[in-house]
């Protein structure tokens, strides 16, 4: 029988993540699967393909995987107020920009702003100066604070005194005055006036952002948590990437963490082990190789550079502040164990190391009590992390989920933060891969920019943005990195059988790149170009015109 496959891709340097065949120069695609891989010239009747791309010698990888980004945030995010600034008064200038075009009373919305780079966080007061009647909402970088004006305080009613709130606070000047810095869980209270956001307004985020992730050669993506919580932007919000698949728009694959307060009670048979969960059972898993529904997300503490992160030990130069739990450990564990009893995988949130002491210990409880095979759980950032942790990992079967990019974007911040003698603690991958666990790759998007070419180029070189290096004994080769990103984000999702290497049977989902970054010095890494990306067999951005 003749054999002609709906694409083909020739004269490339296909690196193919497969350890029996790691390199080829040839790709057939049929009906948006990988149908064969070649050394030298496909056979002649072969060539006969519907379409054919030479890719004179450019580099083919499997699409790149992006295991942990916020999709939607960072498809609002590129309609707001762009505060990655280095000082205050240009912050303060971007503002007063915006509020000029704004109605009063509306939202002037702005983003990603360091208090480590800026020197301090902006303040209620002059935002009011420079914003008069505007309600305004500035987002930190990393996502776990916020600062807003006055007519917001007033919409909350903490506009004179602050009001407890579980696992956040209020931050007040000397006098007891809120400044308007709202942190952790506190920022839920800015989402009673703003959410739920429209479906509307959410499908259009989603659709934005993959416009971008297709131009920097992203073909799948994990979500870190829908529904609920502060992450969350509307109960409905999985409707918003349904939608944007219906509508061809969502162009990547997409999967959804679900935050751990949208798991409620159900009425299942008391045998059924799913007292915890969404309706009709729905759970991990649940889905298709466009739109499934992965782990529940759960946040057991906050960030390093805002220093709310639970620490064992208090943050340097700052002797009673070791950060805090986002709720009671007990709390935190029982949620855990009960979500993994009813079939979900976990993702738990836990950057400090006392934060990741719970994580690991939930998920240990959770194993003994309800043994599962491979039930693959996973801790997010594994930030600042002992040595003894590192190696419960591979014993409890936890993986861990860092993020590359931090070490430019955050680095200094965290370094400041935890003091030199943990600076060794700090966003490890070398010695995740020498305990013989899989590295992902991963951004936290919008936390940090998220093309991958830039996670992997930091995964390599470890240096901050003052040019520091950053626990550098932690760098990675090229090839590690580019694994990590590829078939390691695909093992996080428990995907590895479907995609993450160019392999017969796997989807489609292939990336071309301008060069071989296993082979260019790691310094140029960044600077290389994405030429192509294609998902489930279809070209959906090319740089040049074919
Ligand atoms: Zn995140």
């Amino acid at each position: 029988m003749r054999y002609e496959p709906d694409l083909l891709l020739v004269n490339g340097n296909v690196i193919t993540m497969d350890p029996a065949h790691p390199r080829a120069t040839a790709v057939a695609v049929s009906g948006g699967r990988i149908a064969a891989v070649y050394d030298g010239r496909p056979e002649t009747a072969e060539t006969e393909a519907a379409d054919v791309i030479d890719l004179k010698g450019a580099t083919l990888i499997p699409g790149f995987h992006d295991a942990h980004n916020h999709m939607i945030g960072f498809g609002l995010t590129l309609t707001e107020v762009d505060l990655r600034v280095t000082s205050l008064d240009e912050l303060y200038a971007r503002i007063a920009e915006r509020a000029e075009t704004t109605p009063e009373g509306e939202w002037v919305v702005g983003s990603g702003y360091d208090q480590t780079k800026t020197g301090a966080h902006p303040h209620r007061d002059v935002l009011d100066r420079i914003a008069p009647g505007r309600r305004v909402w500035l987002k930190h970088t990393s996502g776990h604070m916020c600062v807003v004006n006055t007519p917001v305080l007033k919409d909350l009613g903490i506009d004179t005194e602050p009001e407890h709130v579980d696992g956040g606070r209020i931050a007040t000047d000397a006098d007891g005055r809120p400044t308007g810095l709202l942190e952790e869980r506190a920022q839920e209270l800015v989402g009673q006036l703003t959410q739920p956001f429209p479906l509307a307004a959410l499908t259009d985020a989603v659709a934005s952002a993959a416009g971008r992730y297709l131009g920097e050669g992203i073909t799948s993506v994990t979500e870190a948590g829908v529904g609920g919580g502060w992450v969350g932007h509307s109960p409905v919000e999985l409707a918003a990437y349904q939608a944007a698949r219906d509508q061809g728009r969502l162009h990547v694959r997409v999967e959804l963490m679900v935050a751990a307060e949208v798991l409620h009670t159900l009425g299942a048979h008391p045998g059924d082990g799913m007292e915890l969960g969404l309706d009709l059972g729905i759970r991990t898993g649940f889905g298709d190789d466009w739109l499934r529904l992965g782990p529940m997300k759960i946040f057991t503490d906050g960030s390093l550079v805002g220093r709310t992160a639970a620490m064992s030990a208090p943050y340097a130069g700052q002797p009673d502040n070791s950060g805090y739990l986002q709720a009671d450990a007990a709390e935190l564990t029982a949620r855990i164990v009960a979500a993994h009893r009813a079939g979900w995988r976990v993702a738990a949130h836990a950057i400090g190391d006392r934060a990741i002491d719970v994580a690991l210990d939930a998920f240990a409880m959770a194993a003994e009590k309800y043994p599962r095979p491979d039930p693959r759980h996973r801790i997010e950032h594994f930030a600042a992390s002992r040595p003894d942790q590192v190696l419960i990992l591979p014993e409890r079967q936890v993986m861990a989920v860092p993020q590359g990019r931090f070490a430019t974007e955050l680095g200094d911040g965290m370094m400041a933060a935890v003091g030199p003698e943990r600076t060794p603690w700090l966003y490890r991958q070398r010695s995740l891969l020498d305990a013989g666990l899989v590295l992902p790759g991963s951004s936290d998007r919008p936390v940090a920019d998220g093309a991958p070419l830039l996670g992997i180029h930091d995964m390599v070189n470890r240096r901050t943005a003052s040019g520091a290096p950053f626990n550098a004994g932690e760098a990675v080769t090229a090839g590690e990195a580019l694994r990590a990103y590829t078939y390691g984000s695909a093992y996080a999702s428990k995907q590895e059988h479907v995609k993450g290497s160019i392999e017969p049977g796997k989807l489609a989902d292939l990336t071309v790149l301008s060069e071989d970054p296993t082979a260019v010095s790691p310094d140029r890494i960044a600077g290389l170009e994405v030429v192509a990306t294609i998902v489930d067999g279809e070209v959906r951005h090319a740089l040049l015109p074919r």
